[in-house]
């Protein structure tokens, strides 16, 4: 690899770089650019998600009815709440019948068609959430069911690229029988926008 005279370093700060050391000037120009930004990440904190909701309604559905009928549940709710809005704009997506296979409902049912659409919404986004919070929340260490909670603040770190803003969040959290700490970090990109 041929070495050129602006700041090779800056090229190996993010692997995976397609800037060479032969790339052209303007190139050269971008990297260094960019390396400045990364040098200036920005490290805040968040208050932790609410979680106050779930901790009561959770238990409940999974105690009850068990983890498996809670799933069916949500994926049932939410299949039907899609069939009920394509249901709803079958008709107006063209002069036919959009969708061949999908009934269309007459026009003065629907504000209740509206209506059951966010009921089954509603209902598999909770089944859903109580779902995935059962499973989140288990104990790795002393195996209790719904043990770990929302510890400390959020630590996020924003570092802007060229692709948009790439955001690094950790959240910690504690369990409240052993006292195991359970820390979690997600990786996201915001893109730019155009
Ligand atoms: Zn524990």
């Amino acid at each position: 690899m041929k070495k050129n005279n602006y700041h090779n370093s800056s090229v190996n700060i993010e692997s995976g770089n397609k800037f060479q050391g032969d790339t052209a000037i303007g190139e050269n120009a971008q990297i260094i650019k960019n390396t400045h930004i990364v040098d200036n990440s920005k490290n805040y904190e968040v208050d932790a998600d609410d979680v106050t909701f779930l901790k009561k309604v959770s238990p409940y559905l999974i105690n009850n009815y068990g983890k498996e009928k809670v799933g069916i549940i949500a994926a049932i709710s939410l299949i039907a709440s899609i069939i009920t809005i394509l249901s709803l704009v079958n008709p107006v997506i063209s002069g036919e019948k959009a969708i061949p296979f999908l009934p269309t409902i007459p026009q003065d049912y629907n504000t209740l068609v509206i209506g059951i659409f966010f009921i089954l919404i509603l209902i598999g986004v909770t089944f859903l959430n109580a779902v995935y919070y059962h499973s989140s929340t288990k104990c790795k260490k002393c195996n209790q069911d719904f043990a770990y909670e929302p510890f400390g603040k959020v630590k996020v770190r924003d570092i802007d690229t060229v692709d948009g803003t790439r955001r690094t969040t950790t959240k910690t959290y504690k369990c409240k029988f052993c006292g195991d700490i359970d820390k979690r970090t997600t990786n996201t990109l915001i893109e730019k926008e155009n």
